[in-house]
């Protein structure tokens, strides 16, 4: 059994996940969960899209045979005090902005893979240190689970499809594409060798300048681990992924591409 864990309110993203899946196991299981853990009191839990019906439909037709949607004490029953802390790797970039977030994730999939046993998991690449964080609980925890990567899906002008992108208003959407942009000319930069903090620092103010409210951060970090790579060039011959958060009005939009040094 292959598992696509999702929050719903599903697009081809999630949809490119399951038939991954399929190619690689014989039963296709995906689970619909808005789960609360990973939101701050702040955050959009209450308002966040929930279209059970449709994502049911759009599994079905995908070639998701189970789908698992779980009731709020299923998952967390009465008197609940178990959560699951991944270490350093879930306190940096959007663990440092989201404090409760990994912790979240990690309770919630913890749940999910006990609860249905699945053989492997996929997880997107857009949410490229989630997928990281997984893959260490599922190793910390000993779930003989084969953890996969999909790669992220885009609309045409290179947004990362994402359920919240459905937030945006029509200026906002057309300003995002800024977002993808800023990321491709930076790897081309650092795959150039130029220096970590002139690149990081001109697609900040790309992004500022196209009209994003802030960013909370634009990181060159080693691909495997996340650990930083210094300021100045990239090491040749070295996985590299440039990861960046950034908010468009009231929308926080993540999004991270591979590089390498050649
Ligand atoms: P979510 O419903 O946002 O929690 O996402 C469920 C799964 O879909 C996660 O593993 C995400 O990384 C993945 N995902 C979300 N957006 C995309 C995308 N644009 N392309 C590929 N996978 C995605």
């Amino acid at each position: 059994m292959g598992l696509v864990p999702t929050m719903g309110a599903l697009h081809e993203g999630h949809l490119s996940l399951i038939r991954l899946a399929a190619r690689e196991a014989d039963v296709v299981a995906a689970s619909l969960f808005v789960n609360p853990t990973q939101f701050a009191a702040n955050e959009d839990f209450g308002s966040y899209p929930r279209r059970e019906a449709d994502d049911i439909g759009m599994l079905e037709a995908a070639g998701c045979r189970l789908v698992y949607c779980p009731q709020l004490t299923e998952i967390y029953p009465p008197g609940d005090s178990t959560r699951v802390r991944v270490g350093a790797l879930s306190e940096d970039l959007e663990g440092a902005i989201r404090p409760q977030f990994f912790e979240g994730v990690a309770s919630v999939v913890t749940r999910l893979f006990a609860h249905l046993g699945p053989d492997l998991a996929v997880f997107g690449e857009k949410d490229y240190q989630q997928l990281l964080v997984i893959r260490a609980l599922t190793r910390d925890l000993g779930f003989p689970i084969r953890i996969l990567g999909g790669p992220t899906q885009r609309d045409p002008d290179g947004l990362a499809m994402s359920s919240r992108n459905a937030y945006l208003g029509a200026a906002e959407r057309r300003q995002a594409g800024a977002l993808p942009a800023a990321l491709q000319q930076a790897c081309k930069r650092l795959a150039a060798g130029e220096a970590i903090s002139d690149v990081c620092g001109d697609a900040r103010s790309s992004l500022l300048s196209a009209g994003f409210s802030s960013v909370d951060y634009i990181e060159a970090r080693h691909a495997e681990t996340l650990s930083p790579m210094g300021t100045g060039s990239a090491t040749a011959g070295v996985p590299g992924r440039i990861l960046a958060a950034a908010r468009l009005g009231t929308t926080r939009l993540i999004d991270n591409l591979p590089f390498q040094r050649s």
